[in-house]
């Protein structure tokens, strides 16, 4: 029985206000269903396997994606008060921390990400949305209907879009982590994906494996709209590679990106950071990055997924600056 269900995700509770929300989001605040789009994506994925659902980076990911697809980059977007208030639609239990109970009960808004992950585990859903989910048919009819219900028609084709990209880029990384576990040889499956769902794909095995953070500096910072400091870099450049393998890549914050493509920093056979003595150069000020010379790199807990000796090498012989 589907029907009740769609019911209910026709009739969210929304801010509706017309000075703050355009035809775009139909004069209503996106935030509900934009977490709902993100919740079915991690069902079709098969991320979601049980009743409970966490607000973890990989859900946060999502919602980002979903509401840059449909706001102005001035629009900030807060995945918290969805998750919170979606309790008030009956489907959607949220289970507070352990002697939390009380506290979670009489609280009426949040007051951002951490006060609401100390207060609330996860969420439950109805058994019976819980079990159309499962569903791939179903899981389409919900989709729809948020998208149709909530969002003007030149919209739908973009909303629908960033589903299916979601999906191939979930399946690429996928892909490329179950090749390296193996160690397979180097194929080519990257040829079957769009250039886009590639990069989506790849930064989603690099975030996941090194926990969104920098393998140099150490830096992890998420926003409460799916903003992070971390991209997926490349050691040896896509361009001259073509190799989204993860042992091809590294974890950075924007700086440390910047500097290891500038060859200011580079990592030797034994993981450690080897600095380039340039960033000394006069009049530079090189802040934290003379911090972690020497160190060892911050890589992930499965050491089969550590970069590449080879891609090391080539880094050091070809980009880094040696003095
Ligand atoms: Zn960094």
């Amino acid at each position: 029985m589907i029907e009740p269900c769609l019911q209910k995700f026709r009739h969210l509770h929304t801010d509706k206000n017309r000075t703050h929300w355009t035809a775009v989001t139909t004069h209503r605040a996106p935030h509900k269903p934009l977490l709902l789009l993100s919740v079915i994506d991690l069902f079709a994925q098969d991320y979601i396997r049980s009743n409970f659902i966490e607000l973890d980076d990989e859900l946060m990911e999502l919602f980002g994606l979903y509401w840059q697809a449909v706001n102005p980059p001035s629009k900030r977007g807060d995945i918290t008060m969805p998750f919170f208030h979606l309790r008030s639609e009956g489907f959607w239990h949220l289970l507070p921390q352990p002697g939390q109970e009380a506290a979670l009960a009489v609280k009426r808004r949040t007051d951002g990400l951490k006060q609401l992950r100390q207060l609330v585990l996860g969420v439950r859903l109805d058994e019976a949305l819980y079990q159309l989910l499962q569903d791939e048919q179903s899981r389409n009819l919900l989709r729809t209907t948020l998208i149709q219900t909530y969002f003007a028609p030149e919209m739908h084709q973009r909303l629908v879009a960033r589903g299916q990209s979601n999906a191939e880029a979930f399946q690429y990384s996928m892909d490329l982590l179950q090749k390296a576990r193996e160690n397979t040889a180097k194929e080519a499956p990257e040829e079957t994906y769009s250039p886009a769902v590639r990069d989506q794909g790849f930064r989603r095995v690099i975030v996941t494996i090194y926990e969104h953070r920098c393998a140099f500096c150490g830096v992890r910072i998420l926003t409460a709209d799916g903003h992070t400091a971390i991209e997926a870099a490349h050691i040896i450049p896509w361009h001259v590679s073509h190799n989204d393998d993860p042992r091809n890549g590294l974890a950075l914050c924007r700086l440390c990106h910047w500097s290891f493509d500038e060859g200011l920093v580079t990592l030797t056979p034994s993981y450690q950071i080897k600095l380039s003595p340039q960033l000394a150069a006069p009049d530079n000020i090189p802040g934290h990055l003379t911090a972690f010379g020497k160190r060892p790199f911050l890589g992930p807990d499965d050491q089969s997924l550590w970069p590449f000796p080879d891609s090391i090498s080539w880094h050091q012989q070809t980009l880094f600056r040696h003095r």
